[in-house]
């Protein structure tokens, strides 16, 4: 089985529910697919486009319908709303609008808080993706989550500081270790999250001692984590090379490594797939693959969303050594159904960098932005049954800040007025930080 397989099975099912759509030319973009999943607490609609586009997505009343505008898109076949399966989304269809922007219509079964939308980068076997979230969570469904609520579990947050013992790691300015100041940035990211409602987070290693590779990602699936972060810092022969990364797997590893998950039998009767719950040992050779393709690629999704949201916490506190996620086979990424990240806090073979990376006022200020990027994320995507998943649903929408937001456009994709979003963070002007979160009123709670 190959990943043309795979491929070929997914656009099968988007002709099968008649959303597969064919752009035309002539538009600068085209919408080449709609994709609908049900969560647990909200219903993720997926537009696949040729290539990145502006829009603009908002809610209309009576009857309740969410609209999404793709400016400079294709005009396509009419979509078939008949066959949408979906708890919240009754049907799609497209709608009439001059100036060469496509308009999507989604007419919805029950009402929703206001779309979190947002956009996502080609990841094969995905081409450029605009994300609209569609929450519930009625004051009904509240009150029968809220009697489960101490029955509810804590995400769990596996922290892996790199290297250790015999490994010092990248060696710096001044003789600073690596080791070293990784520890001390995963224990403090360990606090912040532990201090947390609904948080738990796992250390690989609390001590100056070497733990291998293979292990590390292991002993995260061995806690049930539904998160990894290595924490690593950088050392290059030029000192002036400076600035954070955040990685994540790249898409040519994590193939390679669904085979070597496929030949290690011992690890198939306990994987859970991000496509569900897979117990790969009921299943042949060729169905189990294919499973865990789905799975690798789900998971490379949540990592790459991930990965995004950690950075531009990060961007807060530390210069940026390229400003956007980068992709490469780092061995401890490979889970094949934990979402991990690998974060690189800095230089230390540049001077300014070693000097600050070893201050632990500094360390801790890299701490509490990877802890935020992490809490961010998971309130974004609650994994089922977690007390979180429950929490999100009563707490308020919150808009992590990325580069190039601006309020009006915030604003607008949340369908509130610039002066509610104003008034509920008590901002002056329009100015927004990056990597700052915004509290987004609720529709219809503007006062
Ligand atoms: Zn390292």
């Amino acid at each position: 089985m190959s990943e043309s397989v795979g491929y070929t099975i997914l656009l099968a099912k988007l002709v099968s529910v008649g959303l597969f759509v064919q752009f035309c030319l002539g538009q600068t973009n085209s919408l080449e697919g709609i994709r609908v999943h049900d969560a647990p607490n909200y219903t993720r609609v997926v537009f696949d486009t040729r290539s990145k586009t502006k829009y603009h997505v908002f809610m209309l009343d009576n009857p309740k319908r969410v609209v999404v505008d793709l400016d400079d898109t294709a005009k396509s076949q009419k979509l078939d709303p008949t066959q949408v399966e979906s708890r919240v989304v009754a049907a799609i269809r497209r709608a009439e609008r001059p100036q060469g922007s496509y308009r999507v219509v989604l007419d919805l079964k029950r009402a929703v808080k206001a779309p979190k939308t947002f956009a996502l980068n080609p990841v094969r076997p995905y081409g450029h993706r605009l994300v609209v979230d569609l929450y519930w969570g009625s004051s009904e469904q509240k009150s029968v989550v809220q009697a489960q609520l101490d029955g509810q579990r804590d995400v769990v947050i596996t922290i892996d500081a790199g290297h250790g013992g015999e490994d010092p790691g990248a060696i710096g300015v001044n003789k600073i270790f690596e080791k070293n100041v990784v520890l001390s940035i995963a224990r403090g990211v360990k606090r912040h999250l532990d201090a947390t409602k609904g948080f738990n987070a796992v250390l690989v290693r609390d001590g100056d001692y070497y733990v291998p590779l293979r292990k590390r990602p292991r002993l995260a699936r061995e806690a049930r984590s539904d998160f990894f972060v290595s924490i690593h810092a950088d050392a290059f022969r030029s000192p002036a090379v400076s600035g954070a990364s955040v990685y994540a797997l790249s898409r040519k590893r994590a193939t390679s490594e669904t085979a070597r998950w496929l030949v290690e039998n011992e690890n198939r009767s306990d994987l859970i797939g991000g496509v569900g719950k897979v117990v790969l040992d009921d299943y042949d050779d060729s169905v189990a693959e294919m499973l865990l393709d789905l799975s690798m690629d789900a998971n490379l999704v949540h990592s790459i969303d991930a990965g995004e949201t950690v950075l531009a916490a990060l961007s807060e506190v530390a210069r940026l050594h390229k400003g956007q996620l980068e992709q490469a086979g780092f061995v401890v990424l490979k889970s094949p159904d934990v979402p991990s990240i690998l974060v690189e806090t800095g230089y230390i073979s540049n001077p300014n960098e070693a000097r600050l990376l070893a201050t632990s006022k500094y360390q801790q200020q890299i701490a509490r932005a990877i802890a935020n990027g992490v809490r961010e994320y998971m309130r974004q995507n609650p994994p089922p049954g977690s007390l979180i998943a429950v929490l999100s649903d009563s707490e308020t929408i919150r808009h992590l800040v990325k580069r190039g937001d601006t309020l009006s456009e915030i604003a607008l994709r949340y369908d509130v007025s610039a002066a509610a979003i104003r008034s509920a963070n008590r901002l002056r002007g329009n100015v927004i930080k990056t990597g700052e979160v915004l509290i987004i009123p609720r529709l219809g709670q503007e006062s």
